[in-house]
Formats: C-alpha cells, sequence, structure tokens
C-alpha cells in the first residue's frame, strides 16, 4: 500500500527560499587580498539571484534545461549563479579553471552551454578559447580584471553588475520543477581519459546537502562560519554552499587567494569553524604555520578527503596547532560525500588515530560493497581487499551523454546490476570503517602480490626530511611491476636513499621496499591538486626521473 504522505519535490529552489526567509542575516564574506572583504547577507544573495535569473530569462533568453556555464573562483557571485541557474529550470555548469584548455573546451562543446559567466580575472583563459566554443552566445563578465581581451569576440559581452542592476529583487515565477531533472553539471578532471560528465537532480542535491548537515558529516549550524577552500568547480564545493545555505552557516568564500599565506591570514582574521578542501591545500598550510604560525584555533573541524590524508600531516595539525583534521572520501560520482573518518565513542585520543587514518565509515544512504577480482563480493572483515562498489540516493547511475546523446555506462565504471565502480580497492571492517589501499590503476603489482603506493608514500611523508613523495608502478622484467618512490625533500636535505629505505624498512615487508628513488623538485598535480601519477609514470618511461 503506499503511504499516505505528501510528496513534495526537494529541489535548489527550496533551498533559496529557505536561506533568503530563514537565515537571511546569515553572511557571504568573499576575500578580495589587501582590501576589505566584500559582504554579502543571505537574503543580499538571494535577491540578486532572482536578478540574475530575470536577467538570463528575460534578457538573454534562457529557457528550459540550456547549460549556464560558471568559470569562476568562490565568491558570493558564483553562489548566486548556483542559487538562480538551477532554480529556473537551466543547468549549471561549473568549469573546471585548471583543466588543460582542450579538455576545457571539449566539456563547452559537449555540454552545448549557452551563456558563460566568467570571473575578470580569468578572461586571460576564456578569451582564446571563444573561438572553439561554438555554442556560447553569451558571455557575463563579474568582479575586477582587465575585458580588453575580449574586444570583437563572437558572443555578446555583458557586465554582471549591469545585467543585475534594476531587474526585480522577487516575484519570479520559479517554475514546478520534477525533483529528478538535472540541476547541475560537474566534468570529472580526466585523470583518466576524456572528462565524463555528472549530471546531479534537484534531488541529489537536496538529500546530499542534508547529509553534509549531518553531525556525522560537517554539522553545519547558524553558529558556524564555513570556509569551503575546495572550489566550487570541484564536485559543488562538496555540497556545502547548499548545505550552507540550508542551515543559516555564514560562508568565507576565498575567491582567489588559495595560497598559504592567505589563506592562514583570512582564517585569523574572519575566524571560520569548518573547513574543507585537498590535502595538497593543508600540507601547504601547515608548512606555513610551522614557520609562521598563526591562531587557527577558532577551526573546530576540518574536512581532508580528494585523495589520502598523510597522517604524518593530521598528527602536525593537531599536535603543533590544536587544529583537528578529519578525513573523508569521495567522487565527482558521489556528490562527493562519501565515508566520513570520525572514531567511534569513549576512546582516548591516541586510541582514536587508527580509525581517522582510516577514509571512515559511508553514511546509511551510501550502500557499500567490496568486489574480489572475479566480481565475487567480499566480506566485511578489515583484510579482504577488493575494489568499492556503491549506491545510493546521490550516487551517479549514469555520465551524461552530452547535449544530443544518451546517458552513457560504460561497463568499468557500472556494474551490470547497475552499482558505482569506484576503482578504488580497499578493506571495510566488521563495523563499517573503510580503508582504501589504492586506487586500482595505482596499486604496484609485483610477483603476485600487491604493493599499498598510499601506503609507502605515508611512511615517507612522516620522515622529517620529507616534503612530498608520491610511489608509482613501473615495469621490472622479473617481477612484472615495482615502485619506483620520488620524494622532494625539504629545504637543502641531502638526498639520502639508503637512509630513506632503511626508515620504511622499520615499517614495511621487506619485499615492498622500493629500489627506485628518484628526487623531484615537486610532484605534478592534478587541476583540482591530486598527485599526477600518470605524469610521474610517463617520466619514468621517457628516461626523465633516473
Ligand atoms: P578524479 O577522479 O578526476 O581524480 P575525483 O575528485 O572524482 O576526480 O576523484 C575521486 C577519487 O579521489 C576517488 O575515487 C579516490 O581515488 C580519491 N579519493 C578521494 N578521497 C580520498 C581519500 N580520503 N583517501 C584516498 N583517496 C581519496
Amino acid at each position: 500500500m503506499l503511504s499516505t504522505m505528501q510528496d513534495v519535490p526537494l529541489t535548489v529552489t527550496r533551498i533559496l527560499a529557505h536561506g533568503a526567509r530563514v537565515h537571511g542575516g546569515a553572511t557571504v564574506t568573499t576575500w578580495t587580498g589587501d582590501g576589505e572583504p566584500l559582504r554579502r547577507s543571505f537574503r543580499e544573495v538571494a535577491e540578486r539571484s532572482v536578478q540574475l535569473a530575470h536577467a538570463l530569462r528575460d534578457e538573454l533568453g534562457v529557457v528550459g534545461d540550456q547549460r549556464v556555464a560558471t568559470l569562476m573562483w568562490n565568491n558570493s557571485d558564483h553562489l548566486e549563479a548556483y542559487l538562480a541557474i538551477p532554480s529556473m529550470g537551466a543547468v549549471l555548469h561549473t568549469l573546471n579553471l585548471r583543466l588543460p584548455v582542450e579538455q576545457l573546451a571539449y566539456i563547452v562543446n559537449h555540454a552545448a552551454d549557452r551563456v558563460v559567466i566568467v570571473n575578470g580575472s580569468l578572461l586571460p583563459l576564456l578569451a582564446p578559447l571563444l573561438p572553439h566554443l561554438g555554442s556560447v552566445e553569451h558571455v557575463i563578465v563579474s568582479g575586477p580584471g582587465d575585458r580588453s581581451a575580449l574586444e570583437g569576440c563572437r558572443p555578446r559581452v555583458h557586465e554582471y553588475e549591469e545585467l543585475l542592476a534594476g531587474r526585480p529583487v522577487a516575484g519570479f515565477d520559479w517554475p514546478e520543477l520534477d525533483e529528478r531533472q538535472a540541476a547541475a553539471l560537474c566534468y570529472t578532471s580526466g585523470t583518466t581519459g576524456e572528462p565524463k560528465g555528472v549530471l546531479y537532480s534537484h534531488r541529489s542535491v537536496y538529500l546530499h546537502a542534508m547529509e553534509v548537515n549531518a553531525a556525522s558529516a560537517f554539522g553545519l549550524t547558524p553558529a558556524d562560519t564555513c570556509l569551503p577552500v575546495v572550489p566550487m568547480f570541484h564536485v559543488n564545493a562538496w555540497g556545502l554552499p547548499h548545505a550552507a545555505f540550508m542551515a543559516g552557516t555564514s560562508l568565507l568564500m576565498p575567491d582567489r587567494f588559495l595560497q598559504p599565506a592567505p589563506l592562514a591570514e583570512m582564517i585569523a582574521t574572519e575566524r571560520p569553524t569548518v573547513s574543507a578542501g585537498v590535502p595538497t591545500i593543508w600540507a601547504g598550510l601547515l608548512a606555513e604555520l610551522d614557520a609562521r604560525p598563526r591562531d587557527l584555533t577558532s577551526l573546530r573541524t576540518v574536512i581532508s578527503g580528494g585523495s589520502a590524508a598523510p597522517p604524518a600531516m593530521m598528527r602536525g595539525f593537531h599536535e603543533r596547532h590544536g587544529v583537528r583534521l578529519v578525513q573523508a572520501w569521495g567522487m565527482t560520482e558521489t556528490s562527493p560525500l562519501g565515508s566520513v573518518a570520525y572514531p567511534p565513542a569513549g576512546l582516548s585520543e591516541e586510541e582514536e588515530w587508527p580509525y581517522r587514518v582510516t577514509q571512515g565509515r559511508l553514511p546509511s544512504s551510501v550502500e557499500a560493497r567490496l568486489a574480489g577480482p572475479g566480481g565475487e563480493i567480499l566480506p566485511w572483515d578489515g583484510r579482504s581487499a577488493g575494489e568499492l562498489e556503491v549506491r545510493g540516493p546521490w550516487i551517479a547511475g549514469a555520465y551524461y551523454g552530452g547535449a544530443a546523446g544518451e546517458p552513457v555506462r560504460p561497463e568499468d565504471k557500472f556494474s551490470p546490476d547497475g552499482w558505482l565502480r569506484t576503482g578504488d580497492v580497499g578493506t571495510i571492517t566488521s563495523d563499517g570503517f573503510l580503508t582504501l589501499t589504492d586506487r586500482a590503476k595505482d596499486v604496484i603489482k609485483s610477483g603476485g602480490e600487491w604493493i599499498s603506493s598510499v601506503e609507502l608514500e605515508n611512511h615517507l611523508m612522516a620522515h622529517p626530511d620529507v616534503a612530498e613523495a608520491a610511489v608509482v608502478a613501473v615495469p621490472d622484467d622479473k617481477w612484472g611491476e615495482r615502485p619506483l618512490a620520488t620524494v622532494v625533500l625539504k629545504d637543502g636535505k641531502p638526498a639520502d636513499y639508503a637512509a630513506l629505505r632503511a626508515f620504511l624498512g622499520e615499517r614495511v615487508a621487506r619485499w615492498q621496499l622500493p629500489e627506485r628513488w628518484a628526487l623531484v623538485a615537486s610532484v605534478p598535480k592534478t587541476s583540482v591538486g591530486k598527485f599526477d601519477k600518470k605524469v610521474l609514470r610517463k617520466q619514468y618511461a621517457e628516461g626523465e626521473l633516473e
């Protein structure tokens, strides 16, 4: 029998209306570098979202589910686009400003974006691409930056502020949307082939934001201020803008000031309580704090996700600066939340660490299973390692097929019964703690045994002379593959591989110890700041890493 409950669609429009009405006094502060930060209340942001919706529909003729792209930093104008575009029924396409330009052009054309809203400081990136972006009819420029690069370009150019000025701040007749309709589009960063589009629904965005707000995740409240360091083009800043608008949590937006020194500065002065970003950002901030300490103890929770958080870095924050890093796992395809590593109750600080360095536990809405090499389902015994597969209401069931295409479900990404194959290999304990040992493509297959590149890296990064370490598989005549350890040493330290090997030898089995070592100036990074192991493998193959 069907229930007797109301069936109210879960939409971004509801998030917008709620944040404006109930939490209108909460603030969005955008960092401007040396100047006074830009402050807008949620009420103003919501009113400007209405103006933007009017402008897009009445002036630019955006209708139906047309795609409106953003090429923007984390700032309050970007938040307005986040709220207005999906609420109109159009699709917000966040462009990753660090993608290689060919991939950027590819995704704009694949999605047939009609409009691009761009920060003025990013025009040098967008302008040369415009002749290759056939679908783009309008460019809207927001914030400071030299406009001259747009002279003579084909799309019509608008100033964001001029476009909004004088338009009604209320009374937009938002359409009645089906909650399963597309709200936002984000492409994977293409570490494995062409970027693939993940098309989030209103329902998935809404439910995911509720989970972000759960105490077992970020636990946002009106008393918090959240600093999303993770870019708004990287999986919707992990759902934080939507979650904050729901919870009435003020936002501190870093704009383009993502370097360690300004980050430390903005945290010390604006005193956010919660933040989120990838380990590379936190490693940079830790080095900055060690060199020039600041008081960052306003932060009650800092979520680190996107790649494995080195335990030595987590301890460094905790022990030297009183900041608690919490590891979380997720992917573009999972919205991204994912597991969060909060330890069980009743443990001492020392007893908590073995739990904190795992990838954590999945929420009730995300089911997980481990698949062995032949597809067999493995037990949750903390030992059996297999590929993690997940399913749930905010997990992708297919990729966007492009403006004219059907959704695509590659076999290596989706199981025959519809679960997402994450490509991550790990174990799960009987009480649900997930530990990832590697991405399937990064694991080192040596003589029939698997070596975890992440484990070797974590140990190496705990050595006092090592700033960064990335370990990759390289071909070996005898063993098939062996680990190559590339290390970045702290200033002026000599490369003593024998000492590093001995240090590792106290922590992992002998047969796992790398014979091949290389010193690098920095580990190559992907567009979202992860170690780019594809580049390292290529450099080795071309003889550049001897
Ligand atoms: P891309 O696949 O292009 O790198 P994503 O941001 O979607 O972009 O990456 C998701 C992947 O990042 C996961 O499949 C996993 O391999 C890795 N990852 C995310 N969080 C963690 C974590 N806490 N520990 C280890 N790996 C992680």
